[in-house]
């Protein structure tokens, strides 16, 4: 947990970052955070006119110009994957971060009754979907001198817990997915790729997790951002194949 960090104005000063569900809670933070600096952040996300909020705010601070890419991990296909692969090399020429952070929580139910039809829509947004645009990616990640993939895990991600179903179930493969890329790049040297939960924060998913909590004892996006920039950003050179949380323990 790197709650403390204190990241230099210039950290991602030059960088190309990807964030996924950039229009909305910890994504909409980090894409900001990640903007203010100094990184050039591509918007995406399934929600046109959020993702063009976040780029307005962008814009209107004098930020490096964004870019918007609008998908939807549902019905996303693999030339999808391509297609945004190919335009991101037309524009910029490779990938120098990219934060998996779209997240869908499905249903906080006994698995007897978990209906599989969502089931298959948590893992195909949680993971496959992230899965094959990570692989579509992969050579514009190569082009880079120092690049930083980071997932979203969560603590159902490490600790199974009963009535999390398919998102916990989601989270614990996109460790494995996490440490199998980490290890089969390390030998290159510049890509490094780590897994990060946010712990407890105050989001939409979070209030649709946790109908009774107050919102106020919980963290906000903006509040756990060091961590994310820590990660994203050069400081966290050599850490590969790795955990990590972005707030202490509640
Ligand atoms: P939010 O629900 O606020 O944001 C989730 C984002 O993912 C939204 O921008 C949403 O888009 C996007 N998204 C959802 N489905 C799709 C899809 N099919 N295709 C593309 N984008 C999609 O949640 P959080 O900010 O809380 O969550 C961010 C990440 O952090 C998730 O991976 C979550 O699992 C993880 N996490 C969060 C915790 C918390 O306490 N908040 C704790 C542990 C982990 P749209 O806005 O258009 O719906």
């Amino acid at each position: 947990c790197k709650i403390d960090y204190q990241a230099p104005a210039d950290l991602l000063k030059e960088r190309i970052v990807l964030v996924t569900g950039a229009g909305d809670g910890i994504g909409r933070a980090a894409s900001l955070a990640f903007a203010r600096h100094g990184a050039t952040v591509i918007l995406l996300g399934r929600t046109l006119s959020k993702l063009e909020k976040v780029y307005d705010e962008i814009e209107a601070a004098g930020l490096p110009q964004p870019a918007i890419f609008p998908l939807n991990f549902e019905g996303a296909t693999l030339k999808d994957y391509h297609d945004m692969a190919e335009t991101l090399d037309k524009e910029f020429g490779r990938l120098d971060g990219v934060l998996h952070n779209a997240g869908l929580l499905g249903n906080i139910t006994p698995f007897v009754q978990y209906d599989p039809a969502l089931w298959e829509q948590v893992m195909q947004v949680n993971l496959n979907g992230p899965i094959w645009m990570t692989q579509a990616l992969m050579p514009l990640l190569e082009a880079s001198k120092d690049a930083s993939v980071v997932f979203t895990s969560s603590g159902v991600g490490r600790k199974g817990r009963a009535y999390w179903g398919a998102y916990s179930v989601s989270k614990f493969a996109t460790e494995g997915f996490m440490e199998v890329l980490a290890d089969e790049v390390e030998h290159r040297g510049n890509i490094r790729v780590n897994s990060l939960n946010p712990g407890a924060t105050r989001t939409r998913m979070r209030a649709s997790a946790y109908p009774g909590e107050d919102p106020e004892t919980l963290l906000t996006p903006e509040a756990i951002m060091p961590t994310y920039l820590w990660l994203m950003g050069p400081d966290s050179r050599g850490h590969n194949g790795e955990r990590f949380d972005a707030q202490p323990p509640r």
